[in-house]
C-alpha cells in the first residue's frame, strides 16, 4: 500500500472513494430530476453563502478584493448553474448518428452515460470557481464527486466542505482534508475520471501517477499567455483592457496576459498608457481594497526573485504606483511593475509569471511575433489587439493556443457556449456548458441491428452471393 495512504485521513479517503464507487455501479444512472436537485442545492449553497465564501478567500489572500470575488467566481457559477439547468434534458437524450446505407435500416445512437466517480484538485486562485466550475459538469452529467481544495485556501477548504456536508450525502459530493499526503494519496485513487487545474509542474506528475489506474485526466494547466498589438490597434483602448487583465487579482490568473509583443516604435507610447491605466485604476495605496494581495509569503518572493534577476540582466523597471517598499510588503501587495527589455535569459521569460508583472517586449515584423510565440510552449490563451482583419487571421492560423480573445483579454474564458482547455503543456481536455458534460459522460455509441439487414449474406459457407455482396460494397467504399 502506498504510504500516503496509511494515516488515518488516508483511509477515510478510500472508505468514501470505494462507497461511492460501489454506488455508482449500484446505481449508474441518476434521473434528470436528480441532477437538477443537486444543481439547485448547489445553487442554494452558493448563494446562502456568499458573503462567507468572500470572507475566507479573503482571509486565505491575507486580501482579497471582494469584488473580483463576485464577478470572477460566484457569478459565474451561479451562471454555469443555469445554463446547465436549463440544456440538460438536451445534453442527457440519446444523440442521433447517421448510418450508412450498408448497415440500414439498422440505426446508431450515441448514449450519453455517467462514468461514475469524478476526482477534481483544484488550486487557490480562484478557488471557489475551479473546485465547483468542474462539479456542475461532473454532477450534471449524473456521477459522483471528490473535491481536493489547495492546502494555500484553508479557510476556503473548511467552509466548502462544511456547505457540501450540509446539503449533499457523502455518497453525492465530498470535500476532502487538505493535510499533508492528501493531495498525492487522492491522485493516486483510480477514479472514473480526474480532473487537474494547476501548474504545469504538478500537471505532469498527477498525469503520471493517474496513467497508472488508466484513469483519464482533464488537466488545466498554466503557462505564458502572450499578447500581441498589432500596428492597427488603437492603443488607447488597449491599454486599459491590458491593465485591468493583468492586475485583477493581482495577475494570480491562469489566463492573465503574462506578456506583451508591440511593434518597437509603438513600444514607449504603450508602456505610458498601461502605466497611467493602472495607476488610475489602483493608484497608489496599498490599502486600496481593489486590489488583491498575493497569497503567500513563497510567491511574494518568488514574484521578487523574478523582478531582480530581470534587472541584474539588464532589464528596466517602471512601477506606476512608486512606493515604500515596506507598506506594500506588509500587506503581501505587489506593486504593479512593467519590465522592459526583458531577454529569453531572464527567468521572468520563462516562467509563468502569475503575479502583477508585465514584461512589454518591441518587435519588428508580425512573422517576428508568431514566431516568438511559436519558439515557445503552446500557450493556454493568447490575445490579439487590432483592426486588421488579415493581420489578425495570420496570428488565428499560425498560432496554436487553449484559447483567444480578440481585442480584450480574458473574456472568452466566460463564455459557457465554448470549451476552456489549453493545448499541449498548457493542458489537455476541456470543460465548461456541454464540454464539461461530455468530458465527464461517456458517450457510448450503440447499433441497432434490424432484423432486415442482410448480414446473414457475409456468414459461411461463402457461396456465390458473396462474391455480389462485396461487389456491392466496394461500389460503396
Ligand atoms: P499547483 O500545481 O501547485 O497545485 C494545484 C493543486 O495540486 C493543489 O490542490 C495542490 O494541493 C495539488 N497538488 C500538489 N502536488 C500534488 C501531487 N503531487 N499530487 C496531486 N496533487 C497535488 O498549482 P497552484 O499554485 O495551486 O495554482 C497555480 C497554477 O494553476 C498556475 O500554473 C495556473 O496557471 C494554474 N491554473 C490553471 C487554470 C486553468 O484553468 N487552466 C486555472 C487556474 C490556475
Amino acid at each position: 500500500m502506498d504510504q500516503s495512504l496509511t494515516s488515518a485521513a488516508g483511509l477515510a479517503l478510500q472508505g468514501t472513494f470505494h462507497r461511492m464507487i460501489e454506488l455508482s455501479r449500484a446505481e449508474p444512472a441518476p434521473t434528470l430530476q436528480q441532477r437538477l436537485d443537486r444543481l439547485s442545492r448547489l445553487r442554494a449553497l452558493l448563494k446562502d453563502n456568499e458573503k462567507r465564501f468572500e470572507q475566507a478567500i479573503s482571509a486565505d489572500f491575507g486580501h482579497r478584493c471582494t469584488i473580483e470575488t463576485t464577478i470572477a467566481e460566484t457569478l459565474g457559477l451561479l451562471g454555469d448553474i443555469k445554463h446547465t439547468s436549463k440544456h440538460l434534458k438536451r445534453w442527457m437524450a440519446p444523440r442521433k448518428v447517421a448510418t450508412q446505407l450498408q448497415f440500414m435500416p439498422g440505426k446508431n445512437r450515441l448514449l450519453p452515460q455517467p462514468l461514475g466517480v469524478v476526482g477534481v484538485i483544484a488550486p487557490w486562485n480562484y478557488p471557489l470557481q475551479l473546485t465547483l466550475a468542474p462539479a456542475i459538469g461532473a454532477l450534471a452529467a449524473g456521477n459522483r464527486v471528490m473535491i481536493k481544495p489547495s492546502e494555500l485556501s484553508p479557510n476556503f477548504a473548511a467552509l466548502l466542505r462544511e456547505t457540501i456536508a450540509a446539503k449533499f450525502d457523502a455518497t453525492e459530493m465530498v470535500v476532502t482534508g487538505i493535510e499533508d499526503g492528501i493531495a498525492e494519496a487522492f491522485a493516486a485513487l483510480p477514479f472514473d475520471h480526474l480532473m487537474f487545474t494547476g501548474s504545469t509542474r504538478v500537471g505532469r506528475i498527477v498525469a503520471s501517477v493517474a496513467g497508472r489506474n488508466l484513469t483519464p485526466v482533464t488537466l488545466e494547466l498554466g503557462g505564458k499567455s502572450p499578447t500581441i498589438i498589432d500596428r492597427s490597434a488603437d492603443l488607447d483602448e488597449v491599454a486599459p483592457r491590458i491593465a485591468y487583465a493583468k492586475l485583477m487579482n493581482a495577475g494570480q490568473t491562469c489566463i492573465a496576459p503574462d506578456y506583451v509583443l508591440v511593434p518597437h516604435d509603438s513600444l514607449d507610447e504603450l508602456t505610458g498608457k498601461i502605466s497611467g491605466a493602472m495607476q488610475r485604476m489602483y493608484g497608489s495605496d496599498p490599502a486600496n481594497p481593489d486590489y488583491t494581495s498575493i497569497i503567500a509569503d513563497h510567491h511574494y518572493a518568488r514574484l521578487q526573485s523574478l523582478v531582480e534577476d530581470a534587472a541584474a540582466h539588464g532589464a528596466k523597471l517602471l512601477q506606476p504606483a512608486a512606493a515604500d517598499d515596506a507598506a506594500w510588503k506588509s500587506k503581501r501587495k505587489f506593486p504593479p511593475t512593467l519590465v522592459l527589455g526583458a531577454t529569453p535569459d531572464m527567468k521572468i521569460m520563462q516562467e509563468e509569471i502569475f503575479g502583477p508583472l508585465l514584461p512589454i517586449l518591441g518587435y519588428g515584423t508580425p512573422a517576428e511575433a508568431i514566431a516568438f510565440i511559436n519558439g515557445r510552449d503552446r500557450p493556454l490563451a493568447l490575445y490579439w489587439f487590432g483592426k486588421d482583419d488579415a493581420a489578425r487571421d495570420e496570428v488565428l492560423a499560425r498560432t496554436v493556443s487553449g484559447g483567444v480573445t480578440i481585442n480584450d483579454c480574458l473574456v472568452h474564458f466566460a463564455q459557457a457556449n465554448q470549451p476552456m482547455g489549453g493545448v499541449g503543456p498548457s493542458g489537455s481536455g476541456a470543460y465548461h456548458g456541454e464540454w464539461g458534460f461530455n468530458t465527464f459522460t461517456k458517450l457510448k455509441p450503440v447499433f441497432y441491428r434490424s432484423p432486415y439487414n442482410r448480414f446473414a449474406d457475409l456468414q459461411p459457407p461463402y457461396g456465390g452471393k458473396i462474391a455480389r455482396v462485396i461487389k456491392m460494397m466496394r461500389l460503396m467504399s
